[in-house]
């Protein structure tokens, strides 16, 4: 059986239950090395063999599972933050389907949810944006056309960009196509959650300027909308007036 496991943003205490419960039973780890915490693999027993994908072919990759599953051991696949995001996990459990190995998911704690967290940040603030966009720059990976970052700005909603880090004049630009100005707040989140850990505050019209300063390029989430500063109005939920399945507000 191989185990899909999210290894959460960095902080070796922020993997789950389930997914540490899973390393400290595993015959074999295979983890992404450029970003997974190599702490975590203290939870490891003495014998598990551990390779670093961040060095491996995916056929390399499923041809190490495949060989520990013919032994009848287990292989954990560790991937940073939740493996459904950006984790290229499709490619190998469609491999492994084509193997008849079985495997199973543990989600993880993204990094997008580890950045809102250091910069004590809600991103669905009452009529400011009940939205959120998880998306990338178009790099080496291309995105569809009609997801081009300058489309997803024309909403101004909350903006989460994995893997952009060292392309902010052109995510600046783009933004500023859209709805944000050069005013909208913004923030980098360098390695969220792990010792070394970096948050930027600034704005869309200074995020290029403001990772060159501080010599930020890779690893780091930039966030953008007025969920990070602007005015926001009260949540329904709590309000003293309104009626929930749980409580009688004052409006009955
Ligand atoms: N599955 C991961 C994302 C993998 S893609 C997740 O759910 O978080 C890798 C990108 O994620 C990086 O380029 C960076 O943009 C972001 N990232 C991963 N870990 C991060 C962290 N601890 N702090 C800030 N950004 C991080």
């Amino acid at each position: 059986m191989v185990h899909f496991v999210g290894a959460g943003p960095g902080a070796p205490d922020l993997i789950t239950l389930r997914g540490a419960a899973l390393l400290e039973k595993a015959d074999q780890v295979i983890y992404a090395g450029s970003l997974v915490n190599s702490a975590l693999l203290e939870r490891c027993k003495e014998s598990c063999r551990i390779l670093d994908s961040a060095r491996m072919t995916l056929e390399q990759v499923i041809a190490a599972i495949e060989e520990t599953e013919r032994g009848g051991l287990m292989t954990v696949r560790l991937h940073t933050g939740d493996p459904s995001l950006y984790g290229a996990i499709r490619e190998q459990m469609d491999m492994l389907d084509g193997l008849s190995i079985p495997y199973d998911v543990t989600p993880g704690v993204s990094s997008f949810s580890a950045a809102a967290a250091s910069l004590r940040a809600e991103y669905t603030l009452p009529g400011l944006s009940q939205t959120l966009i998880l998306t990338r720059m178009a790099g080496r990976t291309p995105v569809p056309e009609r997801e081009a970052l300058d489309k997803l700005a024309e909403s101004g909603a909350s903006m989460a960009l994995f893997l952009s880090a060292g392309m902010l004049d052109q995510v600046q630009a783009a933004l500023l196509k859209g709805a944000y100005t050069a005013d909208t707040p913004a923030a980098i989140v360098y390695k969220a959650s792990w010792p070394e850990e970096k948050v930027l505050r600034c704005t869309v019209g200074t995020l290029a300027e403001t990772a060159r300063e501080a010599g930020v390029s890779k690893t780091a989430l930039i966030l953008a909308g007025d969920f990070l500063n602007g005015d926001f109005e009260r949540s329904r939920l709590y309000a003293p007036d309104f009626t929930t399945g749980y409580r009688k507000g004052t409006d009955t």
